[in-house]
């Protein structure tokens, strides 16, 4: 596996890391709804509306079809695959606008990804830090004394147990200067999905303390994260039906009746809800009777914010070949070097930013292609970027009607609410979706997947006479 000094253990950072010798380990991960029962396999001939057709729908739906039931799939837009999204004919490899990286080697998805036959990468990258006016390799920044501080604070984050201050208060009380505060911002907060003004110390810290995914992280070499995904779900493909936004969910203790806007009705004996958390949040869907206040009050408490990617396509590259990510210390925390690996041609980096960057970027008035090249002008040197730009591509998630942000963060005082995220209503109602993860995996597709198994076997155990 590829190390770094500036890879901690749940790193979004682009590393290709060596799939040859990595360790396959067992991903099963189902978690029990009465005592040590496993209800997965259980042969039930029930009908089931999934409501939303991304990682976890889908995967819940196939789970469900092999187990007997009669599935239907409700999408609001016009696409499967939610915040799973390849962009094609943009370069000469597909890139990802949402979930790029595969996070580890002990789960299920990472096992789905290699039997669906496609590989990843087998390279090793440097990293290029924005620090004062210069921009410096990562040995050589790794040399002053504020970045290892920096780095070490990043370290030591995941043992805090004290008061659920924001991650930056925390930072400043720590004294870290502010010349890197940048840095830990891209290291933590927008990785997290958000910035460091908006995590929880403490929040961060318990919900990475229950991570058990692995540390290391896989980009593709070929194909995309949604062929993976249509892969493994190939009986459910024909059930999904597209442009339905679910608009009421009323339930009992044994029906639930959907509703959506085009004022279609379905009926079922119970549904999987894996609308994102963003979209809860609004009330835009509403249920009858109303959820638990619990419930509610975990849509307000866990947060989730607005999240973008700039692809960015150039003539020519201006930056070393073996570039991983540059962070950066405007607007956008990082960029990375997108498709290096891969057998392409075409140059390309990817900015990723979340958080109030994001929301701002988003606004009207912004030009984030510009914003992006301005930045990079300003790492690279005059004109170095913008002259060598040839086309860009903004996917901003915020804007999204049905999914609203980028993905769910440890807001303060949140990761307890997670569990009443997750919780079902009714022995009718069941909650999937990344934010439903109450295992630290919140916020990556290895986690919604996790809780489409965990949905599926709850529904089913619900069911066992
Ligand atoms: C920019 C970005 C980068 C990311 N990078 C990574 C990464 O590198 N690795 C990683 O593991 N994860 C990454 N993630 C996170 C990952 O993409 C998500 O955690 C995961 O895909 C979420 O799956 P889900 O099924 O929970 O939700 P979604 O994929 O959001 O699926 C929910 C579905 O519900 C639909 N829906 C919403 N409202 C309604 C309604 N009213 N009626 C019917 N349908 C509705 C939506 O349209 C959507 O299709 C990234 C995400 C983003 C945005």
């Amino acid at each position: 596996m590829i190390e770094s000094k500036f890879m901690n253990r749940r790193t979004f950072i682009q590393y290709s890391a060596k799939s040859a010798g990595a360790l396959l380990l067992p991903g099963l991960l189902v978690t029990a709804c009465h005592g040590n029962d496993l209800c997965e396999s259980e042969n039930w001939q029930g009908k089931v509306v999934v409501i939303g057709a991304g990682a976890a729908g889908m995967y819940a739906a196939q789970l469900l079809y092999k187990a007997g039931a009669q599935v239907t799939v409700l999408e609001a837009s016009g696409q499967y695959g939610g915040r799973i999204r390849p962009l094609t004919g943009f370069s000469d490899f597909d890139i990802e606008l949402g979930a790029e990286e595969v996070h580890g080697n002990k789960t299920r998805w990472y096992n789905m990804v290699q039997d669906a036959g496609l590989d990843f990468t087998n390279t090793e990258t440097t990293d290029l830090l924005a620090l004062d006016a210069q921009l410096l390799t990562e040995d050589a920044a790794a040399n002053d004394p504020d970045v290892t501080a920096a780095l070490q604070f990043a370290e030591n984050l995941y043992n805090y147990s004290g008061p659920d201050i924001s991650v930056a208060q925390y930072i400043a009380n720590q004294g870290i200067p502010a010349r890197v505060h940048h840095l830990l911002n891209a290291f933590i907060g927008n990785e997290y999905g958000s910035d460091n003004t908006r995590l929880g110390a403490k929040s961060t810290a318990e919900a990475d303390d229950l991570w058990s995914a692995g540390n290391d992280n896989y980009a593709l070499k070929n194909g995309t994260l949604l062929s993976a995904l249509e892969y493994h779900c190939p009986d459910i493909l024909d059930k999904i039906v597209l442009n339905q936004p679910v608009q009421a969910i009323s339930y009992t203790d044994n029906s639930v009746t959907v509703t959506t806007e085009t004022g279609n009705t379905y009926l079922a004996d119970k549904a999987i809800i894996t609308i994102p958390l963003a979209i809860l949040k609004t009330g835009a869907v509403t249920f009858t009777p109303a959820l638990p206040d619990a419930k509610t009050q975990a849509f307000a408490n866990i947060g989730m914010d607005a999240g973008m990617k700039i692809i960015l396509r150039f003539t020519n590259r201006f930056w070393p070949e073996d570039t991983g990510s540059v962070y950066g210390n405007g607007y956008i925390p990082e960029f990375w070097s997108t498709g290096f690996g891969r057998s392409n041609q075409n140059n390309v980096l990817t900015a990723f930013i979340c958080g109030p960057n994001a929301q701002y970027l988003s606004s009207p008035g912004q030009n984030a292609i510009q914003t992006a090249l301005a930045e990079l002008d300003a790492l690279f040197g005059q004109g170095i970027a913008s002259g060598a730009f040839d086309v860009g591509f903004v996917m901003d998630w915020f804007k999204q009607p049905y999914i609203g942000g980028a993905y769910s963060y440890p807001s303060p005082n949140s990761e307890t609410h997670r569990q009443q995220l997750a919780l079902p209503v009714a022995n009718t109602l069941f909650f999937a979706g990344e934010a439903t993860h109450t295992q630290g995996h919140q916020g990556t597709v290895h986690g919604a997947i996790e809780t489409a198994q965990r949905a599926v076997n709850e529904l089913l155990c619900s069911v066992k006479g």
